[in-house]
């Protein structure tokens, strides 16, 4: 096999291992809620959440969910030629239902032709065996990702932020997925207010510890019409600079098992509704220093990339 040229496991190389070539995500907005939106957990969600729960910008909730997996499906294979994806649930919370109403709504992904895997994304106080048990079933055979958004292990910043949940709930829901043969991925932010460096490098050591098999990192961005947004508008606070992005995320990824795949480094926000920083638009430029901040290090103090047992 050809070396990686990347110093880290990257998402699309791991898939073309996996699956024999190129594989796209396909992401759906199934209609879930959020219990940190509907009244269980809190109102108005967590800081940082927008009106669309994280959903890709050219999602069409409005449309039924095989409609969605249809057209994302025929957008990858004009685009890209791609013959093979995964469904993606990604808006809101997508196990947050009673397990019978999940198993109904999951159905609606199965059948479709070049489909090899789903990767569902959740809050990690929404699983429990028996939804994970509903997973396992109705999406035997496939590869199964679970995404849990944890965003750091600092009790004090999550609750800043609003989001409802500890850092126990993100233990015991990767205990149990463990328990199933599924993907354990996580999603966190670089750059809260309030947490240092060392903060979030010890949020990736503990991850390390934990043992995560995949892992989505982005930047702290503020979103029009979000508390935080209103918040930075009050008061502003300071946002990493995108060197000081790259440094982090540099040291982060090495705390990190090589085996573990890095699903994302970048944020993805549509720029009529980002407030800030602007520089997470440019994910080209981003994605590139994080390379050439490897190769820079490899002469202060031994190559990371070396280390990391890559050429
Ligand atoms: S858990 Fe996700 S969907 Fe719910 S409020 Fe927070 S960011 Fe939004």
């Amino acid at each position: 096999m050809t070396p990686s040229p990347f110093p880290y496991r990257r998402f699309s190389d791991y898939l073309k291992e996996t699956f024999g070539e190129k594989v796209y995500r396909v992401p759906v907005d199934a209609g879930f809620s959020c219990p940190n939106r509907d009244g269980t957990k809190g109102i108005g969600g967590c800081i940082y959440c927008d009106s669309r729960g994280s959903a890709a910008p050219f999602i069409q909730r409005s449309l039924a969910i095989r409609d969605q997996i249809a057209d994302g499906a025929a957008r990858v294979a004009r685009r890209y030629k791609a013959r093979k994806f995964i469904v993606y649930f990604q808006a809101f919370s997508n196990t947050y239902e009673r397990p019978e109403i999940l198993e109904k709504i999951y159905a609606q992904a199965l059948g479709f032709e070049g489909m090899v895997g789903v990767a569902i994304a959740t809050r990690p106080d929404c699983i429990d065996r028996e939804r994970l048990e509903v997973i396992h079933k109705v999406f035997r055979g496939l590869t199964v990702w679970m995404e849990y958004g944890l965003q750091t292990t600092h009790e004090r910043t999550l609750a800043w932020m609003q989001r409802g949940h500890g850092l126990g709930d993100f233990t015991r829901a990767v205990e149990m997925t463990r328990e199933f043969p599924f993907r354990v991925g996580v999603h966190i932010i670089l750059g809260l207010p309030g947490e240092t460096r060392e903060m979030t490098l010890e949020t990736v050591r503990f991850l390390a510890k934990v043992g995560i098999d995949d892992i989505k990192i982005h930047m702290l961005h503020v979103l029009k019409g979000t508390r935080l947004a209103r918040l930075y508008e009050k008061t502003p606070f300071e946002l990493l600079s995108m060197e000081a992005y790259i440094s982090l995320v540099c040291d982060a990824l090495e705390l990190l098992p090589p085996s573990v795949v890095i699903q994302r480094l970048t944020g993805d926000a549509p720029a009529e509704n980002l407030v800030a920083p602007t520089w997470i638009l440019k994910k080209g430029k981003t994605l590139n220093g994080i390379i050439k901040e490897f190769h820079r290090h490899g002469t202060r103090q031994g190559s990371r990339w070396e280390e990391r047992g890559n050429p």
